[in-house]
């Protein structure tokens, strides 16, 4: 990028070091290219004239012409206000000023013909403008129709009369400036197969387009170049992994066929088959696997992950299975044993709390390789766990496992990479997964197994408690077991941890005959282990728990799950927890219980739920609520740090992008033609830049 684009904006017409600091603090801008990036939200349409008898509640801003009749001076000290009153031939509005009035009112006169525009509200029955912004009447204003740019500015700023117009007015003047040091960053065979406007163009009616038509042209192409340069960047990572890293060629699938013709315990979904046989390929391709598998609670994970491994296993390698908690990789532990038992695997399980004497036949084991399958933790990754040969590292519940992590289990082994299959159960819609693992293969298992009875979900009120009570003692007397969920949020601990102690006493009252357990993060790792067990076996009836994500077991006698304060759930959780009822055969349920008062966000989560036990649509819904950032939980990642495109509304032009940046790569894998220099020119600069691309994969 030319030097002129890190220049200092203090040093900016217009701007200065006093506002310079303020667009540093508030919002991150520091340089000439700083500012021209930032890019309006939206633009209000100048072209439409109004007249006062057409002004209806709920216009956007809109644009008057007319002459003030007169000016007044009203109210003292803090509640003073200039009050102009604004005719047309139709009628009169009056024009209110609570700021900077005597200058204003200097500058304005009677019998003029201005321009007026701003936002019209009622107020007492009649329309008046606040603040509007006002300009002599001109053939130029009146004739030429433009867009005009609304930029975003923060509360601190907008009090230092930092708004829109002085983003517009400072831009302007930059772009004159900037526009000849703009290089284009898209070959020519792209623009001409998508019809683009040239990057000059772009960047200038991005900001100030002469129609609407103008704009949409602008902010395609910008859209387009800001996800195709990620996709780029993640496909080239991909490219550059799967070429250096070779994985062990597994390709025996005697196992897998002995226990597929012997044991497996169920039909598999075609969903099931189709990712296992997505898996089986990647084996074959002397390539590392790097293979991420989306599916929903209850999808059955486990199971291809389980016949992946005996692939692996069949073929003569080990294989690590790793959970984020202990009781999660207990759980996968006993499941998988009676699997491997079944086929004569042998199978160890390490985790924080393996006894040191235990620990040492683990490690001796894996080292002479008799161990075949090791289920654990994070204990897993310790130094000292060293395998023969490590052909196949399963990783569970991916969101939870960073990516340093990831990247410390391929040196598990000297020769070559483990392939690594990481499953993660909160979908994620397809946009996202693009782009937060873009560099991974994404497996999909979009289907239940049959026979399951979609979770029934209702939304109770606090008054409805009794009936909420009710329905799990039903349940129960059935011989089923329930599960009541409290919110428990570090920043609030204190009291979250009164209301479960509060709830679990009321409980106990209601609920005398039936043994109840609970279990919370207070608790010692021994007695929240020995509580679940109970639960487990069925000796307590109701288990009263902090996040059952802690607890994230499988019982499928459980079959009715009441969520307290589920209005403060994100969506994602509120699924996730739900999904551990409904895994048995009968019919369940899940009873939503909030307070009276819901935010607009917080009904749409809640009726969400009601309507639909989809993860994938879930998903999609989480991330127009809240937003690519926040639905992960990181914000750190720079692809995820769009300018001008959208997740949840640029769907097909991420596709697009995706495909002209893998097509591209095809030909000119390490982009030395001439034609894509503009691309490795960018990609320079972008490395240059604060981004930091390292943190995306
Ligand atoms: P998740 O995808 O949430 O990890 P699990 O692998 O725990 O799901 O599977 C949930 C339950 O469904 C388990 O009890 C498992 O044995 C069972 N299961 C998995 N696949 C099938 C299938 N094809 N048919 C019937 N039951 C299945
Ligand atoms: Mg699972």
């Amino acid at each position: 990028m030319h030097p002129f684009f890190d220049r200092s904006v203090e040093y900016l017409k217009g701007v200065g070091p006093q506002r310079a600091e303020t667009l540093n603090k508030e919002l991150q801008i520091f340089t000439f290219g700083d500012l021209l990036q930032h890019y309006p939200f939206r633009h209000e349409d100048r072209s439409k004239f109004y007249s006062i008898n057409e002004l209806m509640p709920n216009l956007p801003y809109v644009q008057l012409i007319g002459e003030f009749r007169s000016f007044r001076i009203v109210g003292i000290g803090r509640k003073m206000r200039l009050v102009g009153t604004f005719a047309d031939e139709t009628g009169t509005i009056e024009m209110v000023w609570f700021r900077g009035i005597q200058w204003i009112h200097k500058s304005l006169s009677t019998g003029v013909k201005y321009v007026a525009f701003g936002k019209a509200t009622l107020y007492n029955g009649k329309f008046n403008i606040a603040h509007p912004e006002v300009e002599v009447q001109t053939e130029k204003n009146t004739t030429e129709g433009y867009l005009q740019p609304i930029y975003h500015s923060t509360e601190k700023m907008k009090k230092k009369g930092l708004e829109s117009r002085f983003f517009s007015k400072v831009i302007k003047i930059l772009l004159t400036e900037a526009i000849e040091h703009i290089e284009e960053t898209l070959p020519d065979s792209l623009i001409r197969q998508f019809n683009f406007i040239n990057k000059k163009a772009a960047v200038a009616a991005i900001h100030f387009p002469k129609t609407s038509q103008q704009l949409l042209q602008a902010q395609n192409r910008m859209k387009f170049e800001e996800l195709f340069f990620v996709q780029l960047r993640l496909i080239k990572l991909k490219i550059a992994r799967t070429e250096k890293f070779k994985g062990a060629s597994l390709n025996k699938s005697d196992l897998l066929n002995k226990f597929y013709e012997k044991h497996l315990p169920f039909e598999l979904t075609k969903a099931q088959k189709r990712v296992v046989k997505e898996i089986y390929a990647d084996f074959r391709s002397g390539h590392q696997m790097n293979r991420l598998v989306q599916g929903d609670v209850g999808s059955g994970k486990t199971m291809v992950a389980f016949l992946a491994m005996l692939i692996a296993i069949g073929s003569g390698y080990q294989c690590a299975f790793m959970a984020p908690t202990e009781i999660l990789a207990e759980q996968h532990f006993k499941e998988l044993r009676i699997q491997a038992r079944l086929i004569g695997i042998h199978i160890a399980r390490l985790t924080g709390s393996t006894p040191k004497s235990e620990r040492k036949i683990i490690h001796e084991g894996l080292m002479s390789g008799v161990i075949s399958m090791l289920v654990g933790t994070h204990a897993l990754l310790e130094d000292k766990v060293k395998f023969k040969n490590l052909g196949l590292a399963v990783i569970d519940e991916q969101h939870r496992f960073g990516v340093a992590q990831r990247a410390k289990l391929w040196t598990k082994t000297k020769d070559f990479y483990p392939h690594v299959l990481v499953m993660t159960a909160t979908p994620i819609p397809r946009t996202l997964a693009m782009t937060l693992y873009g560099d991974l293969d994404i497996s999909i298992i979009d289907e239940l197994p049959k026979g399951r009875k979609p979770i029934k979900t209702i939304h109770y009120r606090e008054k409805r408690r009794l009936a909420m009570f009710g329905f799990l003692e039903r349940e129960i007397e059935k011989g089923h077991q329930a599960y009541i969920v409290y919110p428990l949020i570090e920043e609030s601990a204190a009291l979250d941890y009164k209301d479960l102690m509060d709830g679990y006493e009321s409980i106990s009252r209601r609920f005398q005959n039936y043994p109840i357990s609970i279990v919370h993060g207070r608790m010692k790792a021994e007695d929240k282990e020995w509580e679940m067990q109970r639960f487990v076996k069925g000796e307590t009836k109701i288990m009263v728990a902090t996040t059952v994500i802690e607890v994230g077991v499988n019982v499928p006698n459980a079959t009715i799950m009441a969520i307290e304060n589920a209005e403060r759930f994100g969506l994602s959780q509120l699924h996730q927890l739900r999904g551990r009822v409904g895994r048995g055969a009968d019919q369940s349920h899940c009873v939503l219980m909030t307070g009276l008062k819901l935010s607009k966000e917080a009904k749409t989560r809640l009726s969400t739920m009601v309507n639909t036990t989809d993860g994938f649509k879930i998903a999609e819904v989480d991330l127009e609520l809240r937003g690519p950032g926040d639905l992960t939980g990181t914000r750190q990642s720079g692809a995820l740090d769009l300018l001008v495109a959208d997740l949840v509304k640029d769907g097909e032009v991420l596709k697009t992008a995706r495909v002209a940046a893998r097509n591209i790569l095809k030909t000119d894998p390490e982009l030395s033609r001439e034609e894509n220099r503009p691309i490795k020119n960018h990609i320079n600069s972008l490395n240059q830049s604060v981004v930091n691309w390292g943190r995306i994969s």
